[in-house]
């Protein structure tokens, strides 16, 4: 039962509890998770020579290579968490209230790292986050911070499924969705919990603000309008960040390094983001030059577009136009002039950038952060390989090493039931105990890959989409110009041998 409204704390953690519904044979699932908390454990990836690793789901041989392209915005330029994600929540909220007239509580709203996990999706109709896996199963749902569950979560969600409908769920695909993913999760926490709000069928009325009637379905609009604005009309987020640099942006010797080392090779490099000139050219001047020589940075990519519109880049022509470096000002380009050195091109798509740069798509590989957009839309409409960065992976790999032990033994649980789901009521204790505490750290929210031993809707494309995955893009710097990366063996259940790996567990848990 949701709890009433005198139950209202907004400091309570309200879902540090464990979900024993959740072992519902066979509808188990995991949750809690940040992704900067190094703070909170040590770095056993360090120790085990992990740090630094690239993962493969598909042989790629960097010797085919002839090209190495790179997003921006949470590839080259990562953007330091919680600081970052703390500045867009801090922006959204104070712009709900003075730009949307949402009640003014909504600046008494505080940012918990240890909430959010990306990859979330929210569901306009209900005001839910849900945790799915890759049928749109669903293992958490989190209403407000109350966690939804039992006949409750039945009756809203007939089999505890919700189908990818555009019209209805949002997917919180990219880190930059780690500040919305919060903010609604506040925002409908408040408005449950404060007697200012009465509740309606499907949102509340503000008693305190002209008993103005808000949908869940519009509350998601209006943060949505409201994370676009600071994004693109007002820039606020942009313009706070180029501020002070080095409060939100990391800086890493590495990079320059590592575009040269590919240059050296004999690899050409290009930068396709969909960040506009004017902040392509402050951060990529932070990262890869000093500060007062704005424009030299362009000497280390061979074809630079901004502007790049992706994931429409993939899938439509565009047209290429050029910004010109005097004036910032984009307009037509000289057809005569094919020099793409020392130049910067605004829009285009994924056909034309492929032939200016003289290669074949194979031989380009694309390294980007979101997974939709640079990933899956890049993989289903072009032949371009895929590097995505997942900036969480080294919390993810510490919080999985320190959790060995209890990794084991719920490898050793879900084997015994695969065989023989009759022993699940006198194991559910003992997996109950071992999920939970398995749970915890990784953050309120679980992981981003995995609920249990079943793989999310984040994890499961990446595994998908991805030719291979890293923390981050620097990691390149690792491995030969040559390197050749194989991807484990992947086992059907049926050629599973005895005792059984993770991947015939998981396929038989998804049925
Ligand atoms: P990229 O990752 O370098 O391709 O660039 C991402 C761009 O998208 C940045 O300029 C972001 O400010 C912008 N962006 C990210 N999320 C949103 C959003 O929700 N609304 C509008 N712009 C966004
Ligand atoms: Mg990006």
């Amino acid at each position: 039962m949701p709890p009433t409204k005198t139950d209202f704390s907004p400091e309570k953690e309200l879902l540090q509890d464990v979900d024993s519904d959740r072992f519902d044979s066979p509808d188990r699932d995991l949750s809690q998770a940040g992704y900067d908390s190094d703070d909170i454990m040590s770095d056993r990836s360090e120790d085990c020579g992990m740090r630094g690793q690239i993962y493969t789901n598909k042989f790629l041989n960097l010797k085919k290579i002839k090209c190495f392209g790179f997003d921006m915005d949470y590839t080259l330029c990562e953007y330091i968490s919680p600081e970052y994600d703390q500045l867009g929540f801090d922006l959204t909220k104070s712009s709900l209230v003075k730009r949307m007239g949402y009640n003014t509580r909504v600046m008494d709203l505080q940012y918990n790292p240890r909430f959010p996990v990306r990859g979330m999706w929210f569901d306009k109709e209900f005001g839910n986050l849900l945790k799915v896996d890759q049928f749109g199963k669903i293992l958490d749902c989190i209403h407000g911070f109350r966690k939804v569950r039992g006949e409750e979560l039945r009756s809203l969600y007939p089999h505890k499924i919700q189908r990818k409908d555009d019209n209805r769920v949002f997917v919180m695909n990219t880190l930059f969705n780690l500040a919305e993913t919060h903010i609604l999760a506040s925002i409908i926490h408040l408005f449950d919990m404060c007697d200012a709000f009465k509740q309606t069928e499907n949102g509340w009325i503000d008693t305190e603000n002209n008993n103005r009637e808000i949908s869940y379905r519009q509350l998601f609009e209006d943060v949505r309008n409201t994370i676009d604005y600071i994004h693109v009309e007002s820039m606020e987020l942009k313009r706070v960040t180029v501020k002070d640099l080095a409060r939100y942006v990391k800086k890493d010797d590495r990079l320059p390094a590592l575009l040269t080392q590919l240059k050296k090779g004999g690899r050409k490099t290009l930068l396709l983001t969909n960040s506009d000139w004017w902040y392509t050219n402050i951060i990529m001047s932070y990262l890869l030059s000093d500060y007062s020589n704005k424009g030299e940075w362009l000497e280390y990519f061979d074809l630079t577009v901004v502007d790049g519109r992706k994931p429409k880049f993939f899938t439509k022509e565009c047209e290429l136009k050029e910004v010109d470096l005097e004036t910032s000002e984009v307009g037509p380009i000289r057809p005569d002039d094919l020099n793409t050195k020392k130049r910067v091109f605004s829009g285009g798509d994924h056909g034309t950038i492929t032939k200016m740069l003289g290669v074949d798509e194979p031989e380009i590989l694309y390294c980007g952060d979101h997974l939709y957009g640079d990933v899956i839309k890049c993989r289903k409409e072009c032949e371009w390989r895929t590097l995505l960065v997942v900036p969480e992976l080294d919390h993810e790999v510490n919080v999985s090493m320190e959790s060995e032990t209890l990794i084991q033994e719920l490898h050793k649980l879900e084997n015994i039931l695969s065989k023989d789901a009759q022993q699940f009521v006198q194991l559910r204790e003992t997996l109950m105990s071992c999920v939970s505490k398995l749970d915890k750290g990784y953050g309120q929210s679980g992981s981003l890959f995995r609920a249990g031993s079943r793989l999310t809707y984040f994890g499961s494309q990446m595994l998908i989409w991805a030719d291979v995955y890293t923390g981050s893009v620097i990691n390149l710097c690792n491995y030969s110009i040559d390197h050749v990366f194989r991807p484990p063996l992947m086992l059907l259940p049926h050629e599973t041998p005895a005792q059984g790996s993770l991947q015939s567990q998981i396929s038989i848990d998804a049925q």
